[in-house]
């Protein structure tokens, strides 16, 4: 539930450069508008070239100054970073509430998941101690890791605090400055994080926060001076940027999109699964990259799809269900929903024409939708296929697991599946055949906590490795070699 929701901006807002938040002059601004209200919360600036190197002047300057500042000195920014996000998590929470229309509940567990990675962070001095051997007599090799320099991180909009929280403390405790990319849509929490960021003590000028859209992104993408870029959004887009800014010799991780699989078995646990199931696709209103948002139901599956049905249909929007991003998107997914009904789909929940009971003055004008269950969906269908980044679930019945397989194997995304069942055989079966990088057993949004790394696989994801834990450390520094002989000896051979 929403309340104490305030309007904290009207006005122009800034990016935030060397510790202060700067109003771009001369550059074009959109509306942020809430996804709750339809009010215009604020004004987005679209900058490019301009400001983005104006950001690179003061990343490249300090960056060596960070880089030099001791590991164990640079994890107490995230220490004290921890403390601060913790005494405010309210109003931070109201702010990606806000801002993205997610319930405040969900907003403080984002916030939460992007404090354990905070911690996964603070840990990283006893972590990234390298190595030393001998390597043969009197001759030693030592591996230690480096930053990268300035490097990039861009983002969407349905996590505003969270997916910034992937990548900001890791790549600053290993030492980079970064220049942070929000979504235009969502910027505020962004910016918010900054300032936080500064109060944990941050030297001024090693994160930056530039605002734009995709003129910037690519922009970023060609900078000569930005060492790596991590993207995440929709797919179309992270394969555009990963290919365009390794083009220019970046290192890049781009996360995209995602299409992810949920199968039931008729011995699924029929009081915990039917919710679970059902929360799994209206978590967020259905805008995550996690949400399983096709179910293939195993056999005979009704008893469970009878009590998901009714469970479905006590939600209230606005308080088991936040808002859509946009009025684009929610268009979006309605067509989905026409398209399939005329595809031959049974509509089993329609969230339809549904607003909130009385949650926030003017929430007529939001953009609101409630779950919606589609029964008899074929694997071919539009729905079937594609993200529909909203709280619609799409029944697929078929008899057998192979066949289930099959479905979720075909699928070009792979960032997660699961299974609900209650027998160890089909969920082995899925777990060794489904192809996704992360698999949930009676867990609909399988979200792996750290120190194990969040990663997709096939079209979800673009470059090596996962965007957090180990693969972290990996990605945003590099590896250096030190071969050392203080013996020097009479005869030499090719070893010595
Ligand atoms: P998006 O791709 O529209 O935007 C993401 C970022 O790219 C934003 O910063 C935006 O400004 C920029 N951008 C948008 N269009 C661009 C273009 N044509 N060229 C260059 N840059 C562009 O994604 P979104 O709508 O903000 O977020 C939702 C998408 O993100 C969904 O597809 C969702 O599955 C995906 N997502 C994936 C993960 C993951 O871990 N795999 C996590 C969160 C969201």
């Amino acid at each position: 539930m929403i309340d104490n929701l305030e309007i904290i901006q009207s006005g122009k807002i800034g990016n935030y450069l060397n510790g202060q938040i700067v109003i771009p002059e001369g550059a074009e601004y959109q509306q942020i508008i809430s996804p709750y209200t339809g009010e215009v919360i604020g004004q987005c600036p679209l900058c490019g070239r301009q400001e983005l190197d104006a950001a690179m002047k003061f990343g490249k300057s300090v960056f060596l100054a960070w880089k030099n500042t001791h590991i164990k000195d640079r994890a107490q920014v995230l220490f004290r970073l921890k403390h601060l996000l913790e005494n405010n998590i309210d109003e931070l929470a109201n702010l990606v509430a806000l801002e993205c229309g997610k319930l405040i509940g969900e907003a403080k567990a984002g916030i939460l998941k992007g404090i354990e990675i905070l911690e996964y962070g603070c840990s990283v001095p006893n972590m990234i101690t390298g190595g030393f051997q001998e390597v043969s007599k009197g001759i030693s090799c030592r591996l230690s890791r480096e930053p990268l320099g300035v490097v990039a991180s861009i983002t969407p909009f349905n996590f505003p605090h969270m997916v910034p929280m992937w990548t900001l403390p890791i790549a600053l405790v290993c030492g980079n400055s970064v220049i942070l990319k929000p979504s235009e849509q969502v910027p505020l929490s962004s910016l918010k994080l900054a300032e936080m960021y500064t109060k944990a003590g941050l030297p001024d000028g090693v994160l930056n926060v530039v605002h734009g859209g995709a003129e910037l992104v690519g922009e970023i993408c060609d900078h000569p001076d930005i060492k790596a870029v991590s993207f995440v959004g929709s797919t179309q887009v992270a394969k555009a940027v990963y290919t365009r800014a390794t083009a220019s010799g970046k290192q890049a991780l781009a996360l995209g999109g995602a299409k992810n699989h949920l199968i039931c078995m008729p011995d699924a646990d029929p009081d915990f699964s039917p919710e679970q199931i059902v929360n799994s696709v209206t978590g967020c209103a259905g805008q995550r990259c996690m949400a399983a948002a096709t179910l293939i139901t195993v056999g005979n599956c009704d008893h469970l799809i009878k009590k998901m049905v009714a469970y479905a249909q006590s939600f209230r929007l606005g308080r088991d269900m936040g808002a859509i991003i946009n009025r684009a998107s929610l268009s979006r997914i309605e067509n989905f929903i026409d398209e399939a009904m005329a595809e031959g789909g049974t509509l089993l929940v329609d969230g339809r024409n549904l607003l909130p009971e009385a949650v926030l003055a003017n929430s007529e004008n939001g953009n609101w939708i409630g779950p919606t269950i589609i029964d008899n969906v074929q694997p071919g269908m539009a729905i079937a296929r594609e993200e529909v980044f909203g709280p619609v679930m799409a029944i697929i019945r078929v008899n057998t697991l192979e066949e289930a397989i099959e479905i979720e194997n075909s699928n070009p995304y792979g960032n997660a599946a699961a299974i609900f069942t209650s027998s160890g055989a089909p969920a082995d079966y899925v777990a060794e055949h489904a192809s996704a990088g992360m698999l949930g057993i009676n867990i609909g949004v399988p979200v792996p906590r750290e120190p194990f790394s969040f990663g997709g696989w096939n079209d979800s994801r673009f470059g090596g490795g996962d965007i957090t834990g180990q693969d972290g450390i990996n990605f945003w520094t590099k590896k250096k070699k030190l071969t050392t002989k203080w013996v020097f000896p009479k005869n030499p051979d090719w070893m010595s």
